[in-house]
């Protein structure tokens, strides 16, 4: 993978462009794809973004959103895409797994693929281009790093800056998690010196929800909420009977892995959900307990130090079982706790 300034002198030279992103993309997925979208745009490129599944409703607001193409709604239109492009930038995922149905579409393209990404270990041999900075904050800044870095610091319109704002936004949990660095609070300062009206976005974000998605996680919170204090853990498991009674949508189970945290002495949250297809794990964690390695060992996953995910092919009742053993392992992780 060659470095992702190689590419600099080309900007400006007008080609096929398809930008692309994890599955069920997430307020960075969405935000850092887009924010690229608009800049490219700019310079006349033909540009594309493909998201490998649906997305959730409340990212819809988002400059752009409404022409991101489903591959698996919209196969074979983003197939042709595929088969033309000639630049694939490849957005906040490491693996080609990570995408899905569309994982043989990407590999198969001729196009040069480009990485820009913050998770662990990305595949970099299958980029011809690209920077991966686990230290970012997201991917969304890796994008308004990008931006600056090519000299085009005047291409950041008004589109640019909404969404790398949400995709930052979102990433760091509203700013709280460490990896709100002093650059991504002088990011958003200059965003914000460009005209950026911040308060709008995380209303668009966070003030959307369905009654039903609020009166579900009230159901979670108090019927699905194991707490093992001696172990300063706590795992929420939804069955999918669950979902179906709320009438769960892609996206509406999205934060609420955070919610146990909030619990004093709680370090370790993790949240288990039956999705017919598979049991999908989120773990998220506070201070030196590294999830990305959890859920590497556990449960076929990985993501960030203090935020990861996973999967399990067992039933609801086996993952759980499996979620308290590996919980029991992690002991004296566990129980020594510093930032
Ligand atoms: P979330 O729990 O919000 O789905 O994901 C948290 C982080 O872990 C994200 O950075 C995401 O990209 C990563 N992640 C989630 N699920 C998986 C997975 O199954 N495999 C890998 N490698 N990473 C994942
Ligand atoms: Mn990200």
């Amino acid at each position: 993978m060659q470095p992702i300034s190689d590419i600099y002198s080309q900007l400006a030279s007008p080609r096929k462009v398809v930008i692309t992103m994890h599955q069920k993309p997430d307020g960075d997925a969405m935000g850092s794809t887009l924010g690229l979208f608009h800049f490219l745009k700019d310079f006349g490129h033909d540009v594309t973004v493909i998201s490998p599944t649906n997305w959730a409703s409340f990212l819809n607001w988002m400059p752009g959103a409404k022409g991101v193409l489903d591959y698996e709604r919209d196969t074979e239109k983003a197939n042709q895409l595929l088969e033309k492009a000639e630049w694939l930038f490849c957005l906040d995922f490491n693996t080609s797994g990570r995408t899905k149905r569309m994982e043989d579409a990407l590999l198969k393209s001729p196009a040069q693929r480009i990485l820009i990404d913050h998770h662990e270990e990305p595949q970099t041999e299958i980029f011809a281009y690209g920077i991966s900075n686990t230290a970012k904050s997201s991917t969304a800044e890796m994008v308004y790093d990008f931006i600056v870095d090519s000299g085009y610091t005047d291409k950041i319109s008004k589109e640019v800056a909404e969404c790398l704002y949400a995709g930052v936004m979102t990433d760091t949990g509203s700013f709280r998690f460490p990896s709100s660095s002093a650059s991504v609070h002088r990011m958003i300062a200059n965003l914000k010196e460009m005209g950026l009206e911040h308060s709008i976005i995380h209303e668009s974000l966070f003030d959307n929800f369905s009654e039903n998605r609020f009166r579900f996680i009230g159901n979670v919170l108090l019927n699905r909420m194991e707490v093992f204090y001696e172990y300063n853990t706590a795992l929420i498991s939804v069955p999918q009977a669950d979902l179906i009674k709320y009438d769960i949508k892609t996206g509406d189970t999205e934060g609420l892995v955070n919610f146990p945290l909030s619990i004093e002495g709680i370090r370790l949250a993790a949240i288990i959900i039956d999705r017919g297809e598979e049991r999908k794990c989120s773990f998220r964690s506070k201070g030196n307990f590294d999830v990305n390695t959890f859920a590497r060992k556990y449960f076929n996953g990985g993501g960030h130090y203090n935020a990861a995910g996973g999967s399990s092919k067992e039933p609801l009742d086996a993952a759980v079982n499996a979620f308290i053993r590996a919980m029991k392992e992690s002991r004296d992780q566990l129980s020594t706790y510093k930032f």
